[in-house]
């Protein structure tokens, strides 16, 4: 299970695989990653980072933690 969270409405949500956009009260969800698989990923911020293997993106405060990249090995953030 992963753990998604709306950068928009704050909305929290525990799936597979990336809930869908529709349902947002500010219009569709903006989905970025916490955890996966139960791992945390990043502490919920402002900021973006994405992965350059994987291409996901999350907000955060802070550099993520690098575990557990969908591609295999440890995921490579940049700040946007
Ligand atoms: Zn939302
Ligand atoms: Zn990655």
């Amino acid at each position: 299970m992963h753990i998604y969270i709306c950068s928009k409405c704050g909305a929290v949500v525990e799936k597979d695989s990336m809930p869908a956009v529709s349902g947002c009260p500010k219009g569709t969800h903006s989905w970025s990653i916490v955890a996966f698989n139960g791992s945390l990923v990043a502490k919920p911020g402002l900021h973006p980072y994405q992965c350059r293997n994987c291409g996901i993106l999350i907000y955060s405060d802070s550099m993520p933690s690098t575990v557990s990249c969908h591609f295999g090995g440890t995921h490579s953030w940049i700040k946007l």
